[in-house]
């Protein structure tokens, strides 16, 4: 990356890191590299291990490519590309963790991570404990001589609780353990894992860097320090990601940036003009002013994404499922960060353990896609109208 330095800007690096056409005979983009065996030309180089790439599940041009982007856009030291959001966040943990550890897990995370605590890592001896996502630094109550980890989700997975990064850091470094965020909603375009203390982030790259809904994939950046047990543990593990999908997440990256800042402007309207519906008690959406994080949000964060919550008044089901099944924009599903409008119940009272949900009635997550926010709205209005009749 001759051409570039670190100081340039997010918009300009999402345009050119992590390609140099000069490399591929002036095309623009990395290819596609598909690749299992790698040859090596002669003996000393096979012995001395000496060149680039040995083997395909060691990494690919394309593989690096998107790599050495999101480590740069993360402000981290380097990057490991997995299969899954889910697979990024598990060798993550996995990596820092040995019997009889413990680790503290915020009780707003997304809750497959939670299966794999409750799980795989208490299979393997390592005791998880949940906290409020809104301990900020009081969790060194929580901190003893076995913990490890301290990992966190901000905003929170369906609840949008905005947690106080910079404290759980110090307070993990200080008995030193190890601060691993899941930043998949803000992207490190609107929040910077490592200026926060994080020593391991994550994104579910599925969701808004892939940003088409046509692709699986994680990433998981480290901190100089924190790189050799996270690269050990993804070489260990054979995370290799599809050569496609790869090259899916570098084809989003290109256009991220445009498209968070609509992602961000469509949500903010819906969110307001939901806040004005009769059916609606409240709005979970830490860009608002009235949110509770919202102070928080502010001090740390540089915009906001298209996923959020509300909270609808006490309402029957059958009127609830007349609403959602009538929907011709919103689409009910779970990955969310594409270009298209989903809608979702959730209800975390089955699975929280260090906080209590309090709802007044059924609460939705709401992702706000790229259509006209007009149309958006029509869609809503035209299900609130089913709702209430
Ligand atoms: C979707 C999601 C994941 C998991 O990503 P997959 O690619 O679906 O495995 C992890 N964290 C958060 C916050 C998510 O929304």
């Amino acid at each position: 990356m001759s051409k570039r330095t670190r100081k340039q800007k997010d918009l300009t690096r999402l345009a050119h890191a992590g390609r140099e056409p000069s490399r591929q005979h002036g095309f623009v983009n990395t290819p596609i590299y598909r690749g299992s065996t790698v040859i090596f030309p002669t003996l000393a180089c096979l012995e001395a291990e000496d060149q680039d790439y040995s083997y395909g599940r060691l990494g690919t041009p394309t593989i690096r490519a998107l790599e050495e982007a999101i480590a740069e856009l993360d402000g981290g030291y380097r990057t490991r590309l997995t299969p899954s959001g889910l697979s990024a966040i598990a060798a993550a943990l996995i990596a820092f963790v040995a019997a009889g550890d413990e680790i503290l897990v915020s009780d707003s995370v997304y809750r497959p991570t939670r299966r794999f605590c409750d799980d795989v890592l208490k299979r393997l001896g390592v005791t998880t404990t949940y906290y409020d996502p809104l301990i900020g630094g009081a969790i060194e109550t929580l901190i003893t001589k076995k913990t490890r980890i301290v990992f966190a989700e901000s905003p929170g997975s369906q609840t949008f609780e905005v947690q106080d990064v910079p404290a759980l850091a110090k307070a993990a470094h200080d008995a030193g353990a190890v601060m691993i965020l899941d930043n998949t909603w803000a992207t490190p375009l609107y929040f910077k894992p490592f200026a926060h203390g994080a020593d391991v982030s994550i994104q579910a790259a599925t969701k808004y860097l892939v940003g088409h809904a046509d692709a699986m994939l994680g990433v998981v950046t480290a901190t100089e320090q924190a790189f050799p047990a996270l690269y050990r543990t993804h070489e260990q593990l054979g995370l290799c990601p599809g050569p496609e999908d790869v090259y899916l997440g570098l084809r989003g990256l290109r256009s991220l940036g445009v498209r968070l800042e609509r992602h961000q402007k469509s949500g903010l309207e819906l969110a307001r003009w939901l806040a004005e519906r009769p059916e609606v008690a409240r709005v979970i959406h830490p860009a608002l002013p009235t949110d509770p994080g919202h102070a928080l949000w502010r001090r740390d964060f540089t915009g906001a994404s298209g996923l959020f919550s509300i909270v609808l008044k006490p309402v029957a089901q059958a009127k609830l499922a007349a609403m959602l099944d009538g929907l011709g924009l919103f689409g009910m599903g779970y990955s969310w960060g594409g270009f298209e409008s989903l809608i979702l119940p959730f209800d975390p009272r089955a699975y929280r353990t260090a906080t209590k949900w309090q709802a007044e009635g059924p609460a939705l997550r709401l992702h706000v896609g790229l259509e006209d926010v007009e149309d958006l709205k029509a869609d809503l209005a035209a299900g609130f109208a089913r709702l209430a009749s």
